[in-house]
């Protein structure tokens, strides 16, 4: 039987706030541990909870740059549960009015047209601790406890991995760009939970689905969800049955192993936090919200055509925050947004991330200027490539490299009328040969004259001069 693979996402999602959500600790990746803790997000008993603002200014905008509505009245709930991260023994979440509902985000299609999945909800909650295991020993480290959270809940709309992973890309890309969060993976502050069942193919009825937790990279995420389809399929076909489980996916191994049954709504006891009041946004607030929203990368890849870029690098770029920031940059100094945005995607890409551009040591402007100097003749498109890659290896002002590496184009027209001169002078017949229509010959004397400059004549020059001198 042919089956079908239905995916849903959960995704929890760090906000950018300086301050953890309930506490005034800071919010900060690393640090000793527990280096960043308090009573409050250590869970003492006794410390009342105080909402941080800025939480719930960065889940409006989530809401808004993933088309949700936002809800005027929500509230904090209680869930409930005895495991040895959470001091406190409970979490407080948003259950029963989530602050954002009924969302929705387009992606393409694995058959190519653009299909729209659906957000159920996005609802405000706090992280929490980190179990470390060391020595035999386990310990808890707090520094994470209380750090704010949305969680994005998705409706069971995708249908293969594939379709779930370009749907975590374009989620990640708008909530960068929207400022929610910095969407560090590698730092936990995003991470997916993959939920998946089959069914046969063009049934309507959902099967038994199980949920893979906490994935941190969009590679693990598309296996997980491969091979726990493979899985369920094979259950399937060896007449067994499958039952709502969490399971845990080890990257290394390309596995996953049951965990533990499915817990229920219930076995959390969710009930209303009787430490916070209702959250109440009036239209004022969430319209003001809407107005300061940053550029997301759609508007943004429309722009960067508008500039003249192709439509592949706007793309690539729009998607990637710290790519598009260098790309503006580096087009204020240099003007020319097809050439500038080509280096980048191509040259640049080759060499580092263009969604974190770790370790580069060059600015925007002085890619920039590299990209001038090319437009005006001052160096070839090649120089101009060699010149980025000695940047990106050990950084360094663009006019020194070009210097030092002896890259700048000749344009001083005499230096180069001169060695045309000598070149039609050592071929009597080439010249016979482009006078009496032969054009491919005058590609042999260009070729001779860049030889002699090293490469460094300017190609145009050569033609115009080899024309003026033989009159073509
Ligand atoms: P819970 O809160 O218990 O995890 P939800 O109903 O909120 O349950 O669903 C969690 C996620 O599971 C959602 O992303 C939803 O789209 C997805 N989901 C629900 N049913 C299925 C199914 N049969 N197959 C795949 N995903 C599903
Ligand atoms: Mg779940
Ligand atoms: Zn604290």
């Amino acid at each position: 039987m042919k089956y079908e693979t239905v995916i849903g996402l959960e995704i929890h999602c760090e906000l950018k706030t300086s301050s953890k959500i309930f506490c005034s600790c800071k919010n900060e990746f690393g640090g000793e541990e527990n280096e960043h803790t308090c009573p409050g997000c250590l869970g003492m008993p006794g410390i009342l909870p105080v909402l941080n603002e800025k939480a719930v200014e960065l889940a409006v905008r989530a809401g808004i740059a993933l088309n949700c509505t936002i809800q005027r009245a929500s509230q904090f709930d209680r869930k409930n549960y005895f495991y040895a991260d959470l001091s406190k023994g409970y979490q407080i979440s948003q259950y029963f009015h989530p602050i954002c509902t009924d969302g929705w985000l387009d992606i393409p299609s694995d058959s190519g047209e653009q299909k729209r999945v659906r957000i159920a909800r996005i609802h405000i909650e706090e992280d929490a601790g980190k179990i470390v295991h060391k020595n035999g020993m386990s310990y808890l480290d707090d520094n994470r406890s209380s750090l704010p959270l949305i969680e994005i809940v998705t409706m069971p709309d995708m249908r293969s991995p594939a379709e779930a992973e370009r749907f975590a890309r374009k989620a990640r890309a708008i909530l960068k760009a929207a400022g929610v969060s910095d969407c560090r993976m590698q730092e936990g502050s995003l991470r997916f939970d993959v939920n998946l069942s089959i069914m046969p193919q063009g049934s309507t009825v959902l099967g038994t689905r199980t949920e893979m937790k906490n994935l941190n990279s969009f590679r693990s995420l598309a296996r997980a969800a491969e091979n726990e389809s493979a899985r369920h399929q094979s259950v399937l076909e060896g007449g067994g049955s499958l039952f709502q489980e969490t399971r845990r996916w080890d990257d290394e191994k390309g596995m996953s192993f049951g965990m533990r049954s499915k817990e229920n709504a219930q076995d959390y006891r969710y009930f209303p936090d009787p430490d916070l009041t209702p959250i109440e946004l009036d239209d004022a607030y969430i319209e003001n919200i809407k107005l300061s929203m940053p550029e997301l990368p759609e508007a943004k890849m429309q722009r960067y055509i508008g500039l003249g870029a192709s439509e592949k690098d706007a793309e690539m770029l729009s998607e990637a925050l710290e790519a598009s920031e260098l790309f503006e940059g580096a087009y204020a100094e240099s003007g020319n947004a097809k050439l500038t945005a080509s280096l980048i995607t191509g040259d640049i890409a080759a060499k580092v991330r263009l969604d974190s551009l770790e370790g580069i040591k060059f600015t925007p402007s002085d890619l920039g200027r590299v990209v001038k100097m090319s437009e005006k003749g001052e160096i070839s498109l090649s120089a101009a490539r060699k010149t980025i890659a000695e940047m990106i290896e050990y950084g360094g002002s663009p006019d020194e490299i070009v210097k030092r590496l002896g890259l700048s184009q000749i344009s001083d027209e005499s230096a180069i009328r001169q060695i045309v001169s000598e070149v039609l002078e050592a071929n009597p017949k080439s010249v016979a040969d482009i006078k009496s229509g032969k054009s491919k010959a005058i590609g042999f004397i260009v070729g001779q004259a860049m030889k002699i400059s090293k490469g460094a004549a300017n190609p145009a020059l050569v033609n115009r001069i080899i024309a003026e001198i033989l009159e073509l």
